[in-house]
């Protein structure tokens, strides 16, 4: 409130004596001036109001066009953000109440009011119809918040939620007041030691954050980036929770996506390099510790690629890598780690094949290539591939030294005229 400004008043007061005491009242030196402007009905009241801005109105409710609470009501409707004060005769508490009601900020009976309570009312009236305002522009940006906003009591009972809470739950407000978060949206999927940790902190007095998987209404999973604030009040002892929640399910779709990317080759689906070594080193560092069953390792490469991209382009070139591509993935089981090393260079890790097993598949593979046919614009396009197989055992588990073998087994198999498989002999 500013202080150097004066305080327009608008009083509406049809006996002449009361306004009279109101006018004396305010016109006594005070901290702040008040412009008075009296009025006797309602509608010149209503007129004042019309062509300039008041700060408070002060109302007597009994006027020769308007009686009772409609008056305040009246003004209220069409002037929200002025501070009304009842100027009443009669002492009735459920009266005055009921003024409160209808949109006074405050009341006064008459002839029973200093100049100075006077002036008081005046201005808790105006503070608090500007505390309403602001409560008011709080209220609205919550709403408005993209992130979704529960107040609880201390027992985690919800007593106000935003709408951006309802669309991701997908339950209405009137469905989630005073029920606890836990009813509603509970996935199952944390433990209840994650829980436990959860109420620990907040009841400590701590913000705790983290995420968190939860349910919709209609039984979709999301992700929730959640942040939960204790609020205590004068005594400081803890009475609310503010549950602030950011539905990360997308962001958590496109972090797997990217890191499914980064795995994998974008031309076939298999795995890419990186993974495969990965996977080498780790498998043959296993077999190393445990002396666990052999591990196989094929090399495979599609021979003379180079004439398929020349003579029916790279479109049908990488129509032919896929087409070897689904083949491996047709042929391995679900533990084998099948990937694409570069340009027509593949491999696979059989864990657990033994020499009979691991050139089995690789003849079953090799031959389905052999006769597989794809249909071209230029004519039928067919392929062969060569591969080298190596084994490791606990001996020799090193992984250079297991590429190194498979590799030399390819070498053979290209050199004794492709399309076969070779097993790594010294
Ligand atoms: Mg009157």
């Amino acid at each position: 409130m500013n202080m150097l400004k004066s305080i327009r008043v608008l009083l509406v007061e049809d006996e002449i004596g009361d306004a009279r005491l109101v006018q004396i009242g305010l016109r006594q030196p005070h901290s702040a001036s008040f412009d008075v402007i009296c009025v006797d009905t309602l509608s010149k009241a209503q007129q004042q109001l019309a062509q300039q801005p008041f700060d408070v109105v002060l109302l007597d409710l009994s006027l020769p066009d308007s009686s009772g609470l409609d008056t305040v009501r009246m003004i209220k409707k069409t002037n929200r953000g002025v501070a009304i004060i009842v100027l009443t005769g009669q002492y009735d508490t459920e009266f005055a109440l009921n003024t409160l009601e209808a949109g006074a900020a405050d009341y006064l009976v008459k002839g029973e009011f200093s100049p100075d309570s006077l002036i008081r009312a005046i201005r808790y009236a105006m503070q608090r119809v500007e505390m309403d305002a602001h409560n008011r522009l709080l209220v609205a940006a919550l709403e408005a918040a993209a992130n979704s906003i529960v107040i609880t009591d201390k027992e985690g009972y919800i007593e106000w939620a935003n709408p951006s809470f309802c669309k991701s739950s997908g339950y209405d407000l009137q469905d989630v007041l005073n029920k606890r978060p836990a009813e509603l949206i509970k996935s199952g999927l944390q433990d209840q030691g994650f829980y436990e940790a959860m109420w620990k902190t907040i009841l400590k007095g701590d913000t705790w954050r983290g995420e968190i998987i939860n349910r919709r209404k209609n039984g979709e999973l999301y992700h929730e980036e959640l942040s939960i604030s204790p609020v205590r009040n004068e005594a400081g002892e803890i009475n609310h929770f503010i549950g602030i929640k950011e539905d990360i399910t997308e962001r958590k779709r496109m972090e797997e996506e990217l890191q499914r990317l980064a795995r994998t080759d974008s031309l076939t689906g298999l795995f890419n390099r990186r993974v495969f070594l990965e996977h080498l080193e780790q498998e043959t560092a296993r077999l190393a510790r445990l002396d666990s069953a052999p591990i196989a390792l094929l090399m495979l490469d599609l021979d003379h690629f180079k004439r398929i991209n020349d003579t029916y382009g790279h479109a049908a070139g990488d129509e032919v890598l896929r087409h070897f591509a689904d083949l491996i993935r047709a042929n391995v089981r679900s533990i084998d780690l099948p990937a694409r090393l570069g340009g027509e260079e593949f491999a696979i890790i059989l864990p657990g094949a033994d020499r009979t097993d691991a050139l089995a598949m690789a003849e079953r593979l090799r031959m389905q290539v052999a006769a597989a046919i794809l249909p071209h614009a230029k004519g039928q396009i067919s392929y062969t591939v060569s591969i080298g197989v190596a084994a490791l055992s606990a001996t020799n588990a090193n992984s250079e030294i297991a590429l190194h073998h498979a590799d030399s087994a390819l070498y053979t198999a290209k050199s004794k005229g492709r399309n076969q498989t070779c097993w790594f002999s010294r």
